[in-house]
Formats: C-alpha cells, structure tokens, sequence
C-alpha cells in the first residue's frame, strides 16, 4: 500500500493552533493566540484514513512523530530557542512572564502529539474490555481506552487502584494504542477552563524488555507508573522545570545534576534515570516509581529525590 505521509501529516496539523509569529519578542510577550478544541476539526472520514493507514504499517506512527515534531518546530523552533538562550538575563515579573508563555508554546506541542497519539487508539468491543472502562470511569473519573488489549486494561485497573490507596489523583486519562509497539507517553497540557492530562500506552509494555539495572523495577507495571509521576512531577513543580533540554538549563539550574549524582544514580536507580544528563526530568519518574512499589533507597538518593527535585513521598 502507498502510504501519503503528507496527506495524514495534513491532517493531524489541523490540530496545532497557528500563531502570529512576527519576532521573538511578540511570540513571547504579545501574540500568542491559542485556539481551542481543535481536535474536533478532524473529521470521522479523516481519522478513518489516519487509523486505517496505521493498521497497515507499523512503523507509520513513529514516521508521524517525527514528521509533526518538525512541522512544530519549524513554526515554534527558532523563536523559543533564542529567548531561552538569554533567560537567565532576566528577573522578576519579565521572567515570570516569559515562563508563562514558554509553558503555551509546549502545550501546543503536547496538544498535536494528544491528536496523534489519540488517532491511534481504537474503541473496543469485547464486553470485558467495556466492562472495566466503564468502571473506571464511574469509580474514579478515569477516561480509558484499551484497544482490545485486555492484559493492560487489567493492569491499569490495579494500578488506578494502587493510586487511589495512596491518596494520590489519578490521571484523567489513560489509553493504549493499537500500533505503537513500544513504550508510554505522558502528556499534559492547559485549556482556558481545564487541563488535560493524559497517558498513552504502547500495546505491549512489558518490562522484561529493559536489560538489568535500566529500569528502577521490573513490575509489570512500571510503564503506567512512570508515566503517572511525570504528571505528578508536573502537577507539583510545574511546567518551567521540564519544557526542554536546552530550556531546562536556564530555566531551572537546581535542577542540574552534577557528574557523580548521575553516576550515583545510575547504579543505584537505574541506567535511564542515570542517563538524563541535562534536567533531571527522568530521574523524578524512576525514583518514584520504585518508592510507589515500596522500593527504598539510601539517603543520599532521597536526599537528591527530595532536596533537588522536590519530589513526592507516600505515606506509609
Ligand atoms: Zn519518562
């Protein structure tokens, strides 16, 4: 089958609002004009197309990623890069501002990979597979979509439950792509009223796929758990401690970890928490994670955890 990758990315770009970019300094104090529920521009006939294209390659959804990062950055790229650069010239009110702006620009992003992410999941019919997206929706005002894969819709059930137990908020969606075949995505970002916060699932996140001593578990639910304290991250610290690498620097120096925290961190967390040299922006997800299934760590880590990147403890 030929595939036109133009057409779906035409497609899924209805969904990015457009700005009226002139220079830097509007797109970052002035102009930035959000428009709302564009999701809904996207008609049946046109997901149809989208869905039915990634039924037959596999590999279409990372093929689109990419190509909407681009078309992202080529209309946000240049104009977020060079004020973020200067951002530690600024203080106070302007900064504040500057960082409130910064946070539309990355829910624009969040927003057309929501869409992306959003065409690739299928509404179920097996009766089980309803029965336990009802449930979570009525028990906990969770919006699920499993996409026939009842072995996650299990897991996620148990792990909403875990996160209930622990008297944390649930996220408000959770949902599992029928073609995307590796790992989860967290995403979260603000409307006018309500912010969305959601999490898509590869089909199949089994953890017996890390190598020893990547991940900070190996329970089958980690995926769903790591993602969940991403939003966490978020909903307690904020959206100027994460919106990239390069911002990530500027924005928020207490973030930095030095060398031999990353070393430190490698052996005892875990390879991929050790690896993010720049923000500390997966370390967060993998301390969590392994604390949320009753996991310890050593006080220096808990230190780092808690000092550095503020983060969340659970009662015992
Ligand atoms: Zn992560």
């Amino acid at each position: 089958m030929n595939i036109n990758l133009d057409l779906i990315t035409s497609i899924i770009k209805k969904s990015i609002p457009k700005y009226a970019i002139t220079d830097v300094n509007n797109v970052m104090f002035k102009k930035i004009k959000m428009k709302r529920d564009t999701f809904e521009k996207i008609s049946n006939t046109e997901k149809e197309i989208v869905q039915k294209t990634m039924e037959t390659n596999p590999n279409l959804l990372q093929a689109l990623f990419d190509k909407t990062e681009t078309a992202i950055s080529s209309q946000l790229g240049l104009n977020t890069y060079t004020p973020l650069h200067s951002m530690h010239a600024y203080t106070g009110d302007v900064k504040t501002q500057m960082i409130k702006n910064l946070e539309k620009i990355y829910s624009t992003s969040q927003r057309a990979l929501y869409t992306l992410l959003e065409l690739s999941v299928k509404k179920s019919k097996k009766p089980e597979i309803v029965k336990i997206e009802k449930e979570l929706l009525e028990k906990f005002g969770v919006k699920t979509c499993f996409s026939d894969n009842i072995e996650i819709a299990n897991l996620t059930k148990d792990i909403i439950r875990q996160i209930v137990e622990k008297g944390r908020k649930p996220p408000k969606e959770i949902k599992v792509s029928s073609f995307w075949t590796e790992g989860g995505i967290a995403l979260s970002f603000k409307d006018k009223k309500t912010t969305t916060e959601a999490i898509f699932l590869s089909h199949n996140i089994n953890p017996s796929f890390f190598n020893d001593g990547y991940a900070s578990t190996q329970q089958p639910g980690h995926v769903i758990v790591h993602e969940f304290a991403h939003i966490e991250d978020w909903r307690k610290n904020g959206m100027d401690k994460w919106l990239n690498q390069t911002a990530t620097t500027l924005v928020n120096k207490e973030r930095i970890l030095s060398a031999r925290e990353l070393q430190i961190i490698s052996k005892d967390v875990g390879e991929y928490a050790g690896g993010d040299v720049n923000s500390g922006l997966e370390v967060f997800p993998e301390i969590y994670t392994n604390l949320f299934f009753d996991g310890s760590y050593s006080n220096q880590i808990m230190d780092l955890y808690t000092r550095k990147l503020n983060g969340i403890i659970f009662q015992k």
